[in-house]
């Protein structure tokens, strides 16, 4: 019989590549999501959907128990940095509050393997040239510390139920998938990729670099980009880890590379051939100068093999899944 997997936000942006990625590999799917930023439009036709708030711990075990899972896969969270820094309770209500929610219905459904998605924003500006594992941890704003908060309790929970574990810190997750069925929707998305496919499209006037004045080769802010179907085929290397009795660990999520705001808006403006406007303007704050992923434990461990390590691939497929929904 086919194994079952609960992913919390699934109709999310990684959430539903990822839904199409455990498909793919032979698994049946359980989505919860309340749509609050998901979409009916990436709920995976194949996938069991449940309308349900994270929140509701109770309603979420009954699924749970209901659909006799084996797994859970938690995306559901909110995760802009400048709406963390005003309105951190929504962060810490939603994400950190949301994740203790979640392993309470995997305790009372007696549910012991667990993937969390956490993310490069717990290192804050690290300094290091490369960021690993073992990197200190010192997040600056609440989305990180709503994160960082999370990834303490899902570790914490082994000893309360057995709980078993794999934390990914993903770095800056960008790029649709290349059938273009599932991409990042979010209209009001803040993201530098989304937001400069937008401009390539004339769907906005032009685009800021926000912050030129960062200790980087051009003044702009540094980022290891990953494509979201790369990073979703971790999430499944992780639950087969987990299910074969893999023990509980934590891996960055990234190619090893980095790209200045610059590269990036050139990159997309070559891809699409469109000249937009790209205007100079102040540091967004939150943001760290520099951010990118040793992820020589993702590959060594879950022999993670990346396959679409290219910014135009990246630019290009999250370009043609923005022309797809106009
Ligand atoms: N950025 C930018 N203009 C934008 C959005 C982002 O210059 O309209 C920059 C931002 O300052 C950062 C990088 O692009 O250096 C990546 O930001 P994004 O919001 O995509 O991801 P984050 O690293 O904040 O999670």
């Amino acid at each position: 019989m086919k194994q079952k997997i609960l992913v919390t936000g699934g109709a999310g942006y990684i959430g539903s590549n990822t839904v199409a990625k455990l498909i793919n590999q032979g698994f049946q799917v359980v989505i919860v999501d309340d749509l609050s930023t998901g979409f009916k439009e990436l709920v995976h036709p194949d996938a069991i959907f449940y309308n349900a708030e994270i929140a509701d711990t109770s309603l979420v075990s009954e699924i749970m128990k209901k659909e006799n899972v084996s797994g859970v896969i938690h995306f559901a969270a909110k995760i802009v940095v400048p709406e963390s820094i005003t309105e951190p309770l929504k962060y810490y209500s939603n994400n950190t509050n949301g994740v203790i929610s979640i392993l309470n219905a995997c305790k009372i459904s007696n549910i012991q393997n667990f993937v969390f998605s956490s993310t490069a924003a717990v290192y804050g500006n690290a300094g290091a040239d490369i960021i690993s594992e073992s990197t200190p941890t010192c997040p600056i704003n609440p989305y990180g510390f709503s994160k960082l908060f999370s990834e303490q309790i899902v570790r914490d929970t082994e000893l309360e139920f057995g709980l078993r574990s794999v934390v990914f810190r993903y770095f800056n997750v960008a790029g649709a998938s290349r059938d273009l069925k599932f991409g990042q929707r979010t209209k009001t998305a803040t993201h530098l990729i989304k937001i400069a496919s937008e401009a390539s499209l004339k769907k906005r006037d032009k685009m800021f670099i926000t912050g030129t004045d960062y200790q980087t080769p051009d003044g702009t802010g540094i980022r290891d980009y990953i494509h979201v179907e790369d990073l979703s085929n971790a999430h499944v290397l992780a639950m087969k880890y987990l299910l074969d009795g893999g023990s509980s660990d934590l891996f960055n999520c990234g190619y090893g590379q980095g790209f200045s705001v610059r590269e990036v808006v050139n990159c997309m403006k070559k891809v699409s051939g469109v000249n937009f406007e790209a205007t100079e303007g102040p540091r967004r704050p939150g943001d760290a100068a520099k951010l990118i992923a040793d992820s020589t434990h993702l590959k060594s461990k879950l022999n993670w093999k990346p396959e679409l390590n290219d910014l135009e691939i990246i630019c290009k497929t999250a370009l043609d899944f923005e022309r797809s929904l106009s």
